[in-house]
Order: C-alpha cells, then sequence, then structure tokens
C-alpha cells in the first residue's frame, strides 16, 4: 500500500512540514501590528505593484469629487433671522389673495412668496404697506415691484434648483431673494451703489448665503459668472442688451421688460434653443423704472 512505502511517507511529511510553516509564517503575520494586519489583508487584494498606493476608500473619494463637483451641498437659505416669523399671515394673505387669485400656480414660486419676509425689504415708514398689492418706493427714484409682478416674472422663469440666475436691477433685494428661495446660486446686479451696498447688507442679514450682489452696469451682465440658465431684467429698456443674450445658457429662459422708460411697457419672454436660436413672445402690460448707463447710448443712436 502507498502509506507503507518509506519514500511517500518522507513525502508526506515534508509536505506536512511546509503546510506546518506556511501556518506559521500567516500566524506571525496576524499576531503583528493590526496595520500591518490590514495591509496583508488590502495587499491580498491588490496587485504586488499597488500594495503603495494610498487605500482604496480615498482614492474612490477623490475620483468622485473630481467628477461630481455639481454634487456638493449648495448653499440654501436657513430662515433664522426673525423676520421669517413675522407677519406671515400678510404674506399669507398676499399669496391668497394677489398670487394664487391671479393665476400665479406654481408651488415653488407660491412658497418662495410665503417665506421671503418682504417687509424686510421696505423702508421702515412703509412696514404697514409692505404685503399691498402695488410696487413701493426704496429711495434714490426707484421701486420694490408689486408683489404679483414678481410672482409672475419668477414663474414664467420655470426656476430649478440646481439653476444660476442672473438678475439686472437689484433694487431692494426682493427679487433676488425669492429666485434664491427656489435656485441654486443668484447673481444680481444694481448699478446704484448705495442700494447695491444696502441690498448686500439686508440679504446678509437675512441669511441668503446664495446672493451675490454687484454694483455695476448690468448692461453687461456678469461673463465671470455666467453663462446663466435663467436671466430676470427688472427695469426697462427699448431693447435687450446683447451680452446679455450671450451669457444665457442654450435652453436658456430671460424674462425682460420692453420699451419706453415713459410709454408703453410690454414684459417679454426670450428663449435660446440648443441651436442658439433665440426667440421672443409678449407676455403682458407692465411700468417698470428705465434702465440707466450704456444702454441709454445705445437708444440715442437708435433715435438718430
Ligand atoms: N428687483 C428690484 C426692483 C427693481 S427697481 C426689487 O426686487 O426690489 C429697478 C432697479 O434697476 C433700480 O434699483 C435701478 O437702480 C436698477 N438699474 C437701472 N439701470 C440699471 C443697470 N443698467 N444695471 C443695473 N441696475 C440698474
Amino acid at each position: 500500500m502507498a502509506a507503507n512505502n518509506p519514500l511517500l511517507q518522507s513525502k508526506w511529511k515534508y509536505l506536512l512540514l511546509a503546510v506546518l510553516l506556511i501556518l506559521l509564517f500567516l500566524l506571525s503575520l496576524f499576531t503583528l501590528s493590526p496595520s500591518m494586519r490590514s495591509e496583508f489583508a488590502f495587499a491580498s487584494q491588490q496587485k504586488a505593484d499597488e500594495v503603495n498606493q494610498p487605500p482604496a476608500d480615498s482614492n474612490e473619494k477623490a475620483k468622485q469629487k473630481q467628477e461630481e463637483p455639481e454634487q456638493k451641498e449648495p448653499n440654501r437659505p436657513e430662515h433664522k433671522h426673525r423676520a421669517f416669523m413675522e407677519r406671515s399671515r400678510e404674506r399669507e394673505r398676499m399669496v391668497t389673495g394677489q398670487i394664487k387669485a391671479r393665476r400665479v400656480s406654481d408651488p415653488n414660486v407660491l412658497n418662495a412668496m410665503l417665506a421671503v419676509p418682504r417687509h424686510a425689504f421696505v423702508r421702515p415708514g412703509d412696514l404697514a404697506r409692505a404685503y399691498a398689492d402695488h410696487p413701493l418706493p426704496i429711495g434714490l427714484g426707484q421701486t420694490i415691484s408689486q408683489p404679483y409682478i414678481v410672482g409672475y416674472m419668477t414663474e414664467a422663469l420655470k426656476l430649478r434648483p440646481d439653476f444660476k440666475v442672473l438678475e439686472i436691477g437689484t433694487g431692494s433685494g426682493y427679487q433676488a431673494a425669492v429666485c434664491a428661495e427656489i435656485a441654486r446660486e443668484v447673481y444680481t446686479i444694481e448699478i446704484i451703489e448705495e442700494l447695491a451696498k444696502s441690498a448686500r447688507e439686508r440679504l446678509k442679514e437675512l441669511g441668503y448665503p446664495n446672493v451675490f450682489v454687484k454694483a455695476a452696469d448690468g448692461y453687461f451682465g456678469w461673463p465671470q459668472k455666467g453663462p446663466f440658465d435663467a436671466i430676470i431684467v427688472t427695469c426697462v429698456a427699448g431693447f435687450v442688451p446683447p451680452p446679455l443674450v450671450e451669457q444665457l445658457k442654450p435652453d436658456g429662459i430671460m424674462v425682460t421688460p420692453l420699451g419706453s422708460p415713459f410709454g408703453p411697457q410690454r414684459l417679454v419672454l426670450i428663449t435660446k434653443d440648443q441651436k442658439g436660436e433665440v426667440r421672443s413672445k409678449s407676455l403682458l402690460s407692465v411700468r417698470f423704472v428705465p434702465m440707466r448707463g450704456a444702454i441709454t447710448e445705445g437708444q440715442e443712436q437708435l433715435k438718430k
């Protein structure tokens, strides 16, 4: 029998010894240090030349970061300021009686207007009229738009949570705040430095980390931050500044009043398709304060 063959018997002994030695080697590895243990476990899954790479886990995270920069948590308004708690009944009445009643129905817009404390955007003397159905003066000859117009224009933009919005005419900052409740980021430009400064401070105080205010002529847009998914213009001109059309993304939407500062004005919806083709549609009659700055030179030239 094979077991009685002395040659085979010694072969079995050597095999047993080799197995014992391997077991001993493995055991010594596992009893050394925890870090070596994990390295061994790691090495057993990796090719030899990959052993000194950083752990697979951190490698994966770095890769994900590069591939999905848009995935990072956006800065959202938190509504911690006491103004959000004040005058909520007045806001509800405004939304029901002025906005919903006139067929603005996008729930994002209605919720945004229920949230933003409009009374924090008017002058102290106008607190009692903050939610009334008309525009209000904000100083320096400018106005905060009628709530319905804010709701109507915001709905027309079809804002989504991942949108980057550009506004021309910050004024009080109210329209920017309404957009910032829905969109990811709002870039807003105001030509009157004093208004830009007070709007910036107000929005910071209220906790809108996703609104960025710049004192400049909005005619030129904000090319460094563009292109934009949506553009809203809240002062009237005879034509749309070409840089704004350029800074609109394909499939983007712009809402702007067009017309004469003292005569008839129409709110116009401008869309750009995937091929870059631009179309416009007249929406309704409006009344806005005039756009100033470079546009007036263009308008003068048009008159000649
Ligand atoms: N959206 C504002 C109201 C806008 S009133 C709000 O929610 O309160 C229009 C504003 O446009 C005014 O403050 C005016 O100073 C500003 N404006 C006029 N011409 C401008 C221009 N070329 N660039 C930027 N802002 C301009």
